[in-house]
């Protein structure tokens, strides 16, 4: 058994695409369960695909498992540099009489696989170098190294997850270890990088699990000690189909730039499939404090965004205001045409306690917000505009002039002062409510027109009533 301050885990992307939300629970699971235990969280980047791997994808891959604050022990391992101890590992085995050169021919192997899928089985190669003398293969062929593996027996996981599954042994086939080339394969490098790495525990998709009962057979032909496992269930689309691109399985950084905060994606992922009682927000320290594999659930479990959005809205609640106003800071401006002023911000910073149980994410925030920090004379749109016609106007003009002299803004003081204006003229609170908005938001639509005038504050407010022709001097000219 591995004494928990032992264990070491690790989150190994293959950076041929984006990091999309399955990799990313595969790496917060990996993370939760190492910082549980006090042990070891590594990262690796296997790059092993020369053509695909691209600088662009590493970046990606790193920066949104920062911006998920998944902090790795120790350097990045990238998998490529290692090549050379991976091959090195492959001829000790040759050596050991564990693995084999096989001479078989592309058209050999076209036949073999054209026989599996006639006889409608999946494509196993049969062993016909694993016994032959080398002196007899075709002059000039250049071999792959083959791996001996066991053709008796079963190979058995004792899966955190799954709980023992097994395969007959026969039913895997002598895998390649080498290439013709000299490159090493990935069931190789996984195999030795994660020795090499002291790795403890490979906690990974349940896709992988054949792959885990093949590298099981070399960890055993090596003499190495057998990780444990734990393999994850795969995430689905709502509609049950595997995630993919259709159901909205983008790279991270989408849903990042959608808007949503991190510590949302992280509560949300780590629900997906993983439970503690009837808990549903769940902070990072509690993650940590809770996490075992045990509570992983069996079944898949399903993407869905309204969730993630609930839990999204749920953190823009929580979060700092300060915070916040850094982060929507550049769509604000992108969306005011300019950056905020100093008295915009303040503006800002004090509208944000009632914006945020309005927004369901930083756009919808930010949206919500320029109408405080635009610069006047504020853009109206068409149905603003409307609002305000001749007697709005009037009465928009009589009510800046009591508005004015008002000794002290307050929202109460404002709600006084505006309830009584509508009572003394006869009106309906919408009468005046609705062009006062119009005027002060630019729209038809904002948090309570109370509260907005209170944080625009008196002279922003009456300004922006100037600014339509409802200005308490030009009342009197
Ligand atoms: N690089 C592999 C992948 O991205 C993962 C390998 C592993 O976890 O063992 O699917």
């Amino acid at each position: 058994m591995v004494q928990p301050a032992d264990i070491v885990t690790r989150f190994a992307p293959s950076p041929t695409g984006f990091l999309h939300i399955g990799g990313v629970r595969t790496a917060l699971f990996n993370w939760l369960f190492a910082r549980h235990n006090g042990g070891r969280y590594l990262l690796r980047v296997e790059d092993t695909d020369r053509k695909r791997s691209t600088d662009e994808a590493i970046a990606a891959i790193l920066d949104g498992l920062d911006w998920m604050g998944l902090d790795h022990d120790g350097e990045v391992v990238y998998q490529s540099g290692r090549a050379a101890r991976h091959a090195e590992v492959a001829r000790g085995l040759l050596e050991a009489g564990q693995a084999y050169r096989c001479f078989a021919t592309p058209d050999e192997l076209a036949e073999m696989r054209e026989r599996a899928k006639a006889e409608g089985r999946s494509m196993r190669y049969d062993g016909r170098w694993r016994d032959r003398d080398p002196a007899e293969a075709p002059a000039g062929a250049e071999p792959v190294i083959r791996f001996k593996a066991p053709r008796d027996g079963e190979t058995v996981i004792e899966d955190h997850i799954q709980g023992e599954v097994q395969v007959a042994n026969a039913e895997l086939d002598d895998m390649v270890l080498l290439r013709a080339d000299g490159s090493p394969t990935y069931m190789l490098s996984v195999v030795v990088d994660d020795h090499d790495m002291g790795i403890t525990h490979v906690i990974r998709g349940d896709d992988h699990l054949t792959n885990s009962f093949r590298q099981t057979q070399l960890y055993r032909a090596l003499d190495w000690p057998v990780p444990e496992f734990a393999h994850m269930p795969l995430l689905h689309g709502a509609d049950g189909a595997k995630l993919s691109k259709r159901h909205g399985a983008l790279g991270v950084e989408a849903y990042r730039d959608m808007g949503v905060l991190p510590e949302a994606m992280f509560n949300y992922l780590l629900r997906l499939g993983w439970s503690h009682g009837d808990d549903e927000i769940i902070s990072r320290d509690q993650a940590v404090e809770w996490f075992t594999l045990e509570a992983v659930g069996r079944s898949a479990a399903r993407f869905d965004m309204e969730r993630l959005t609930s839990l999204n809205a749920h953190y823009i609640r929580e979060a700092d205001d300060a915070r916040l106003v850094e982060l929507i800071r550049p769509r604000l401006s992108g969306i005011i045409g300019t950056t905020p002023d100093a008295a915009a911000e303040v503006r800002i910073q004090r509208g944000l306690a009632g914006l945020k149980p309005r927004a369901t994410t930083l756009i919808e925030l930010a949206e919500k917000a320029a109408f405080y920090a635009a610069p006047r004379p504020l853009e109206l749109t068409a149905k603003a505009q409307k609002q305000i016609g001749p007697d709005a106007l009037g009465h928009l003009s009589a009510l800046a002039r009591e508005l004015d002299a008002l000794p002290e803004w307050t929202e109460e003081t404002l709600e006084t002062v505006i309830r009584g204006f509508v009572d003394e003229h006869g009106l309906k609170l919408g009468a005046v409510a609705q062009p006062l908005r119009a005027a002060l938001t630019g729209k038809t639509e904002s948090p309570g027109l109370f509260e907005v005038l209170a944080v625009l504050g008196r002279e922003e407010s009456l300004a922006r009533l100037a600014d339509v022709g409802a200005a308490p001097a030009s009342q009197e000219a």
